[in-house]
């Protein structure tokens, strides 16, 4: 399996999917940036959330909201005080860990025992007390030396606002985006005439300093989220959340289409759920190197507008016509993270076949890699291809077929190498369908569409190779 991601991840660099940010400098750690496919598929992805829950709903209105926000808006969140990850640092070789981490793999790995903690005594690995206890007597991972006593490491980004880089100008990057949510609830509320069950959607950055990021781009410190806060009144909420569980699976299986044998439900033990939270289940999805969450859906009640009213003196009650009362309604988060579904995607979409599909003498010998998008996740929807480069009759025509095609889909012309080369080339990168110009053209107007899946070629009239693309393509 380790063996499936270090696959991916060169065909990633290989066809710059993703890179490095600052490369040329050595790289910046947990910071990525995307190519010009990657570029693609995140917004196809970004597309698919934004149609489901905002452009296909009439109970969901959409927000962009600023990243930088006052600072009181963490303080009433809790992010100031309370968003903060357990680090130990080595104090021989100075690496940093995340200690609950730590203590997670030496429970897996069985070594907790052996330490002599009993299950009873570090039933709860994400105490800090336990953490101290047993990394007092456990050893750094890297090196073997003593661990220093696990700190609080607050994960927002730090930054100043105006010229003056004093405590009162003091702001943070947000960590998350559901914050600029609920700032802005009373706005929605008053301009809108949005009423109860209703919701507010989000997708933008968000940032924090994690103190390990890795696992390419499943753990960086900047990424994008997309947050739905969906309103009810309260006593409706355990409803909501069960129906949210079930659309948010139907969406990764219907509409992003990942396969359901790779996706579960993780719900939290008692004594890792937030304070705020009645109840939160993570989906997970199964990664090359194991399960691992993609999306956290959870219950916050009215923590979190209550926190606002609270700290912003102003009113955010909500009042119900139907029974003329008033009160702070409660909250389902369905909270995903954009690079996770993206990882996501391309794992589920990996398939390397060995010897090749095709049996040309070129194929025979190499493996063959496809990437199954779904049409609409797939960052290149149709290729267009002279069978060859030197016939400037072929070309011309294919030309005039792109230039038609790239106003309707994302396209791409292709006129290197020969016609088997292009097929893996484009199949690599999950190109749908191609359109091959050949001689026949010229004659008969009507061009090859070749199916990424099937292999199958079919003689389309060039008349009609618009119409039957949007019929593939559902458009
Ligand atoms: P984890 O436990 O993996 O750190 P989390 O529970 O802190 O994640 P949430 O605060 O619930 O994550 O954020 C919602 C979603 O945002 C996550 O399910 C994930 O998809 C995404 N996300 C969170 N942190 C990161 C990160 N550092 N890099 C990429 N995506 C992230």
């Amino acid at each position: 399996m380790e063996d499936t991601a270090a696959k991916i991840l060169s065909l990633i660099k290989r066809r710059g999917l993703v890179f490095p940010s600052s490369e040329i400098y050595g790289g910046f750690g947990g910071f990525f940036d995307f190519g010009p496919l990657g570029t693609e598929l995140k917004n196809n992805i970004k597309k698919t959330w934004w149609r489901a829950l905002v452009q296909k709903r009439d109970d969901i209105v959409g927000l962009d909201s600023s990243i930088i926000m006052s600072p009181r808006i963490w303080e009433a969140s809790g992010h100031t005080t309370e968003f903060s990850d357990p680090l130990s640092e080595c104090k021989a070789c100075h690496k940093r860990f995340r200690a609950d981490h730590l203590m997670e793999k030496l429970r897996d790995s069985g070594e907790l025992k052996k330490l002599g903690f009993t299950d009873e005594e570090v039933k709860d690995t994400a105490d800090i007390n336990q953490m101290a206890k047993v990394l007092a007597s456990a050893k750094c991972p890297d090196c073997g030396g003593e661990l220093a006593a696990p700190r609080k490491f607050n994960l927002m980004f730090r930054t100043f606002v105006g010229p003056v880089e004093d405590s009162a100008s003091v702001a943070y990057l947000r960590p998350e985006t559901a914050q600029g949510i609920f700032a802005s609830y009373k706005n929605i509320l008053d301009t809108q005439r949005v009423k109860l069950p209703f919701g507010i959607a989000q997708i933008g950055k968000a940032f924090r300093n994690e103190i390990t990021p890795g696992n390419f781009i499943f753990r960086s410190r900047e990424f994008e989220q997309m947050e739905l806060e969906y309103f009810i009144k309260p006593g409706e909420d355990d409803k909501a959340f069960e129906y949210w569980t079930k659309e948010r699976m139907r969406w990764y299986v219907e509409d992003l289409g990942l396969k359901e044998e790779n996706l579960r439900f993780r719900p939290h033990r008692p004594d890792e759920l937030a304070h705020y939270a009645k109840a939160c289940v993570d989906v997970e999805y199964k990664f090359p190197w194991g399960w691992a969450e993609i999306e956290g859906i959870a219950n916050r009640r009215d923590f979190d507008l209550g926190r606002h009213e609270k700290f912003s003196g102003t009113d955010l009650k909500y009042f119900d016509e139907t029974d003329k009362s008033s009160y702070i309604p409660f909250v389902i988060e369905p909270s995903c993270g954009v690079e996770r579904l993206f990882f996501a995607v391309l794992c589920d979409s990996f398939e390397e076949i060995q010897g090749g599909r095709t049996q040309t003498t070129e194929a025979v010998k190499e493996a063959e890699t496809i990437l199954r998008f779904t049409k609409n996740l797939a960052p290149v929807k149709v290729a267009v291809l002279p069978l060859l480069k030197n016939k400037p009759e072929l070309v011309a025509k294919a030309k005039e077929i792109h230039e038609t095609l790239k106003k309707l889909f994302m396209c791409r012309y292709d006129e290197t190498g020969s016609i088997g080369r292009r097929y893996r080339r484009l199949d690599e990168v999950g190109v749908p369908y191609a359109v091959t110009v050949d001689f026949d053209t010229l004659q008969n107007n009507d061009v090859t569409l070749r199916d990424r899946d099937t292999m199958q070629q079919e003689r389309v009239k060039i008349a009609e190779l618009v119409g039957l693309l949007k019929e593939k393509f559902g458009c």
